[in-house]
């Protein structure tokens, strides 16, 4: 790569950012369309937010990645919010249009193109989604316009209950809650055609830990789990063991990565490059 001074800047903001593998994905990105562009990354703390936007704009950085802590907590510096990212709550994608920093949620887009790619056809399914943080947010506005009935269970009720009110009043659907525990996965799950989580469980370095025990997976349903690290978590593995079939998080990753790219660059990058990339990557090759 020759770095000069026409080189286009993008970075990704977080904190923890040592482990992102947006720079591997970007970087890859910008050398096989021959584009002169750099992807870093830069940990910033919360309190050091506004300033590290400051220096962003003034810099004529022309786009970024926002990862936890920021996807709220930015929306707030920025000119614009997309629609979508409005109803989510949260943007981990932000354009530098002629200097009006545009924010935007590609982890919906992600998902969907995921599922897409391993042939899901969402329309009449009954989804039940775990968590309620961000990643399930975005999950949720997504999805929820394609498929019949959605449960959503979480750890903290409220929290499910809000994603489900706030879903309800932006787009008019009806959407159950519950607490995620034991009697109600059992209750849930004997009629869900596909489960998502979107809970941290089961990431590393907690990678024994599972969010649904072995004996409630079936082979009528598939799994989705947006954890990535390791690409086969203890969930995917059981759910294919029951004979379920599985979507690894790796996919939804490399496709919210190319939507982002293509916001920037106007350019669909190469994404089975990156996604083999990636999975190269957290193989340890
Ligand atoms: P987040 O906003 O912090 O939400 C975390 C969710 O996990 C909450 O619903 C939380 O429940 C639940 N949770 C955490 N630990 C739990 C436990 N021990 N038992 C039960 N529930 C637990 O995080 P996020 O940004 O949504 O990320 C969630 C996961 O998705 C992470 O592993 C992240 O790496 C992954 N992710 C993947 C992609 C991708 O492209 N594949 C994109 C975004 C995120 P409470 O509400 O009760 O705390």
């Amino acid at each position: 790569m020759n770095i000069s001074s026409d080189t286009k800047v993008y970075v990704v903001i977080g904190d923890p950012i040592e482990h992102s593998l947006s720079p591997l994905m970007h970087n890859l990105a910008f050398q096989r369309l021959n584009l002169n562009s750099v992807y870093l990354a830069f940990k910033v703390k919360a309190q050091n937010l506004r300033e590290a936007i400051a220096g962003l704009r003034s810099l004529n950085v022309l786009g970024f990645n926002v990862t936890v802590p920021h996807k709220v907590s930015i929306m707030k510096y920025l000119d614009e919010v997309d629609m979508q990212a409005i109803e989510i709550g949260a943007v981990n994608t932000v354009v530098n249009q002629d200097e009006m920093l545009i924010g935007y949620n590609t982890d919906g887009i992600g998902a969907l193109a995921a599922l897409k790619e391993e042939g899901v056809a969402l329309k009449g399914l009954k989804v039940m989604l775990l968590g309620a943080g961000g990643a399930a947010k975005a999950i949720a506005f997504s999805i929820l316009p394609l498929i019949n009935h959605l449960v959503i269970l979480n750890r903290t009720e409220q929290k499910a209950k809000d994603l489900a009110l706030s879903l309800k009043e932006r787009l008019g659907s009806e959407v159950e809650w519950r607490k995620m525990e034991e009697a109600t996965l059992h209750e849930e799950l004997v009629d869900t055609d596909l489960l998502i989580n979107a809970t941290s469980i089961g990431m590393y370095p907690k990678i024994d830990e599972t969010p649904v025990n072995k004996i409630y997976l079936h082979q009528e349903m598939m799994v989705f789990d947006v954890v990535y690290n390791p690409l086969m978590t203890r969930l995917l593995k059981e759910a294919k063991e029951s004979g379920a079939n599985i979507v690894g998080g790796v996919k939804m990753l490399v496709y919210q990565g190319a939507s982002a790219f293509k916001l920037w660059t106007g350019k669909k990058p190469p994404i089975y490059e990156m996604c083999a990339a990636v999975e190269n990557y957290l193989r340890g090759n």
